[in-house]
């Protein structure tokens, strides 16, 4: 795939000028010139090819050419909620999700939590999906959702969607069933290092919430994120 840059504003044909971190990134990173064709992408949907017209040492002024038809988005809403992890491991969390073409993530504070992401860390999140949609040709950028309470979390997902629950107790479905269901808008949810208590894992099985079994190992909170994510986004009929 070549070379992507993103425009922070919707893409049409016609001149656009790119500034700061992606003009920095064309210029002293991949040293592009006056004539290159670069791709650009605006993050609502849109790709684009163009042509570098002009330059200075911090703007860079394109022709945006023309409109390049390709949807690599999945084929239904993904919703995850998670307790986020802290430092690197939250950041490793968001370049996957990322990856994975999860629609939105959402910090989730339970009784165990540690303290999820307030509106800063939200916004330095925000160039690591930016990042990850370079280079994984995403050209719709994962939401990061504001923190919500786990009931709020519980409720918010539509009864129609398939609503599963990473957390090992009796009766737990096991992951196998993922890929026989799908179809439909899915939210996954998955808990703290701590996990969750048995009345917050009550509370979702009582409000249609079906918990999941992803084996005999503890996962690490980012690792239990992508498997479950992983699942539903890889699986045959996407
Ligand atoms: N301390 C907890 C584990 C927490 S792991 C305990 O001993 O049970 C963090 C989160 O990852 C869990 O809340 C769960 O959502 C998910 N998770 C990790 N390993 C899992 C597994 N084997 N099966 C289902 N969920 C798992």
């Amino acid at each position: 795939m070549s070379p992507r840059y993103f425009s922070s504003s919707p893409l049409k044909t016609g001149p656009l000028q790119l500034a700061g971190a992606e003009a920095h990134h064309l210029l002293h990173v991949m040293r592009a010139a006056v004539g290159d064709q670069i791709v650009l992408f605006d993050g609502v949907g849109g790709e684009f090819s163009a042509r570098i017209e002009s330059a200075n040492r911090k703007t860079v002024d394109c022709h945006v050419l023309a409109e390049r038809k390709v949807d690599r988005e999945l084929p239904h809403e993904l919703v995850v909620g998670v307790a986020f992890p802290k430092g690197e491991r939250r950041r490793w969390l968001v370049e996957k999700a990322t990856e994975l073409g999860i629609t939105r993530l959402v910090p989730v504070e339970t009784s165990r939590s540690a303290p999820q992401p307030n509106k800063t860390s939200r916004e330095r999140l925000r160039r690591t999906v930016i990042e990850a949609c370079k280079q994984c040709g995403r050209n719709r950028l994962m939401e990061i959702g504001s923190r919500v309470a786990l009931a709020e979390f519980l409720l918010a997902a539509p009864t129609t969607a398939h609503r599963w629950m990473a957390h090992r107790q009796d009766g737990s479905g096991s992951a196998g069933q993922i890929d026989a269901a799908t179809g439909l808008p899915t939210w996954l949810l998955v808990g703290p290092e701590g996990g969750f208590s048995d009345s917050e894992a009550a509370q979702a099985v009582a409000t249609g919430w079906a918990a999941v079994d992803l084996g005999p190992r503890i996962l690490r909170v980012e690792t239990a994120a992508v498997a479950l994510a992983g699942l539903v986004a890889l699986r045959p009929a996407g």
